[in-house]
This record gives C-alpha cells, sequence and structure tokens, in this order.
C-alpha cells in the first residue's frame, strides 16, 4: 500500500514525500478514503499512529475542493477540539506543513487555553479556515463572539478519552450545540469506555469503524460491586476492603473537600498511606501526589470529582464509591478510571439506604444491574435495598437526579448530610 492509490492529490501527496512519509499508517489507509467520501469515521488510535495526518490529509484536500477564491472573510469549516495546549499546538503544526503546496492558501487558528485570549482574538480578525482548540478556551471565545462555528463542515473530536477525563465532557456538549446539525464528524480516541463510547454514538452518524471491530470488545473489564452500608460505617468499611483487596492503589471519591480531608485522615491513623486530592492543594502539591500515587508512594487518594479531572494512571485496580456521584454520567467517568487500556478493574459503590433510588437511576442509564452486597460486619441498620425492589420503580421520581446538576439547594443539603455522616 502506499500514498498514491489513497485517492490524495499531487499537492498533498508533494507534502506528505517532504515528511518522508513512505507508506501509509493503518488508520491512513482507512480512514483517508472514508473521510475523503465525506463519511463519519469512529477510530480507535493511540499517539503516534498518525492519526493527525489521517484526518488532516483528506479533510485539506476537500477543503480545497469546495473553496470559493477570491472572499475576503474566512468562515471557520474545520474544527478539531483536542485535549491540551501541547496538541493543539502540534496538530496546528502538522496541518500547516501538509498544506504547504497547496494552490488556494489556508488560514490555520490554534486556539489553548492558560495563556492570553487577546493574541489569539486578533488572530482570528478576518475569520479563520480551521480551528485547533481546546474546548474551554474556544467557549470563551464563542461568547466573545470572537468567531462562530455556523459553518462548520468538519469536526474532529482528537483523543476524545483524554477531552472527557480532562472533564470537558460539559464544554464538548455546549460546542455541539453551536454546530451545524449537517455536518462530518469524525472521532478518534485511544481507548474506548463507556463513557467516550456514549459520547461517539451520541454524535456519529452511521460511522465508519476503523479499528473497532466490536466496540464491546474494547470496554474496559470493569467489574461493579455495590455495598451496603450506613454512613458511620463506610470508613470502617473502606479500611476493611483496601486491607482484604490488597489493592496497591484506590482511588476514592468523596462528595465534599471536607470528607476527602477526613476520610484521608482516618485512613493515615489507620495505618495507611493515604491523601486528601482536592481543590484545597495546590495544582503542584497535586502534581506531586499523583506522581507518588503512580510510584505506590501513596495508596490512596481520597479525592473530589473536580480534583479528580484528569487524574490518568495507567494500571488502576481499583475506585470506590465513598459517595455516589452525582450523575450516571459521574458514575461512568469515575468508574472508566479503573481498568484502563485493556486492564482489568473494581469498581464498588457504597450504598446509603437513601442512596437506593439514585443508585437505581445510574443502573438503569447504563442497563445494568448490580447485586447489593452486605457485608459481615457492616450491615445497614435498615435494609433499603429490600423496600425500593419491591416498593419503588427506577422510573418514580427522584428530586432531580438524572445526569442534571443539582441545585446549590441540594448541594448544600447534601454537604452539611455528610459532614454529620463521616465516622
Ligand atoms: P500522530 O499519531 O498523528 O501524532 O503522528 C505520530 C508521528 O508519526 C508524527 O511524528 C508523524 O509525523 C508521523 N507519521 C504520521 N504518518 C506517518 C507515516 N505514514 N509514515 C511515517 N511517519 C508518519
Amino acid at each position: 500500500m502506499n500514498f498514491d492509490t489513497l485517492g490524495l492529490i499531487p499537492e498533498l501527496l508533494q507534502a506528505v514525500a517532504a515528511r518522508q512519509y513512505a507508506t501509509p499508517t493503518a488508520v491512513q489507509a482507512e480512514a483517508i478514503p472514508a473521510v475523503l467520501a465525506g463519511e463519519d469515521v469512529m477510530a480507535l488510535a493511540q499517539t503516534g499512529s498518525g492519526k493527525t495526518a489521517a484526518f488532516a490529509l483528506p479533510l485539506l484536500q476537500r477543503m480545497q475542493e469546495a473553496m470559493e477564491d477570491g472572499s475576503k472573510q474566512r468562515k471557520v469549516k474545520i474544527l478539531v477540539l483536542v485535549p491540551t495546549r501541547e496538541l493543539s499546538g502540534q496538530v496546528g503544526q502538522t496541518i500547516e506543513a501538509l498544506a504547504e503546496h497547496l494552490p488556494k492558501k489556508l488560514k490555520v487558528a490554534v486556539i489553548y487555553g492558560g495563556a492570553s485570549i487577546n493574541p489569539q482574538m486578533m488572530h482570528l480578525r478576518g475569520g479563520a479556515d480551521i480551528v485547533v482548540s481546546t474546548p474551554g478556551r474556544l467557549l470563551d471565545l464563542l461568547g466573545n463572539n470572537a468567531l462562530s462555528l455556523k459553518d462548520v463542515a468538519t469536526l474532529v473530536l482528537d483523543e476524545a478519552d483524554r477531552l472527557l477525563d480532562l472533564g470537558f465532557a460539559d464544554e464538548i456538549k455546549r460546542i455541539l450545540e453551536q454546530l451545524p446539525a449537517k455536518r462530518q464528524n469524525l472521532f478518534f480516541s485511544a481507548t474506548f469506555s463507556p463513557a467516550v463510547k456514549k459520547l461517539a454514538l451520541g454524535m456519529l452518524h452511521e460511522p465508519v469503524r476503523i479499528a473497532i471491530a466490536d466496540l464491546t470488545e474494547n470496554l474496559p473489564d470493569i467489574a461493579q460491586r455495590a455495598i451496603a452500608v450506613d454512613a458511620d460505617k463506610r470508613t470502617r468499611l473502606l479500611v476493611h476492603l483496601i486491607k482484604e483487596q490488597q489493592w496497591e492503589r484506590v482511588l476514592v471519591f468523596v462528595a465534599t473537600k471536607y470528607a476527602s480531608d477526613t476520610v484521608s485522615n482516618k485512613l493515615k491513623k489507620a495505618g495507611i498511606k493515604a491523601e486528601a486530592f482536592n481543590g484545597d492543594a495546590s495544582q503542584g502539591a497535586r502534581q506531586h501526589m499523583l506522581t507518588d500515587f503512580k510510584a505506590n508512594r501513596i495508596q490512596v487518594l481520597v479525592a473530589t470529582d473536580l480534583a479528580a479531572r484528569g487524574i490518568d494512571v495507567a494500571g488502576l485496580p481499583a475506585v470506590v464509591n465513598y459517595d455516589l456521584p452525582r450523575s450516571a454520567d459521574d458514575y461512568i467517568h469515575r468508574i472508566g478510571r479503573t481498568g484502563r487500556a485493556g486492564a482489568s478493574g473494581t469498581a464498588i459503590s457504597f450504598i446509603l439506604a437513601e442512596q437506593e433510588m439514585h443508585f437505581r437511576l445510574i443502573e438503569k442509564r447504563q442497563d445494568k444491574r448490580v447485586p447489593r452486597e452486605i457485608l459481615a460486619g457492616f450491615e445497614p441498620a435498615t435494609t433499603a435495598t429490600h423496600n425500593a425492589e419491591s416498593e419503588a420503580s427506577p422510573d418514580a421520581p427522584t428530586g432531580g437526579i438524572k445526569g442534571k446538576r443539582k441545585s446549590k439547594k441540594d448541594k448544600l443539603r447534601e454537604l452539611a448530610a455528610n459532614d454529620g455522616q463521616i465516622s
């Protein structure tokens, strides 16, 4: 197989030759013809697979063919969403290099957060043909009317799994709302966790699947458990599990910073190397903790959702939901931290009697029932599992949990309840 057979125009073949790509990589060989044909694509592709050229080459060609001569205002036709500043720079550069010999010149805008917004706004004056951006900053610029997405013909989600890991699900949703409904979508991800799969299937239209024989095969192997327990026995249960299961590392999710401090302190008192991973710790301190966690110097990180975004620890054997997450999406996001990249993992949720209905919604959303367990020595005083089984249906109203954010009042209530409950 070589590049000549993929249907690319000579100017692009010239750019490929200049970069000394001798033969297309597997993802390029499959993606290039599909993208040229205007199809949606869903590809399992790691960094280093040549995925950037796999979407950039055919998109540049399509764009070149569609471009009008002499139009002064450039309209964004291609939007590439990437998780990090580094990747936005890298992808932008690759696209520019591949476009070098094209007769109609293109303008690529590279946008990322963590830097002054003004130069980026200036650069967008007069428009751009291709925008490569991290989601948060793109929304800022859209809010400032610095660009419009209404002419986007192709959306590329690059490293979709990392976008989700870094907590960009909401931002992606808001960006999708601003795009024309009729468009081409290209979706690249190194892993297909349930959350990634859901995002993909929600936005792709009959995609050409690349390296994804059967998506279910790519689902990480996560064993889910749910243990019914009373609030004041949770810390003891956690200590018990850590010792019994001999996890070398475990990520424990709690609802509040207060809980993350309290629980981690109690674990320390029990002789377990634990740290609170929450927004009170500086970025530097958190980075340090992650390094120690990865190096097995910390056994347990007790984290809030917010702080936990972006934690990517290969081979994490277990995740514990000490407090349940507020939404089913957050649940999937949390449990996806274990069982990454083909490794198996365990996700254990502690279920308080009053949270039974909430957990049922979570089960319903993932279409999976997780049997409730009661462990000897940790039997709850009230067995809500029974009541819930017989009396309630998952469709019953539950006070607005269904994937929606709780109101401030709910959060305060939860905070107050949690503070009182931690053992
Ligand atoms: P990517 O997966 O897009 O980050 O690309 C990884 C690296 O592979 C980059 O340095 C590319 O320049 C390089 N590359 C992409 N396609 C090819 C190819 N067909 N042959 C050799 N190297 C390639």
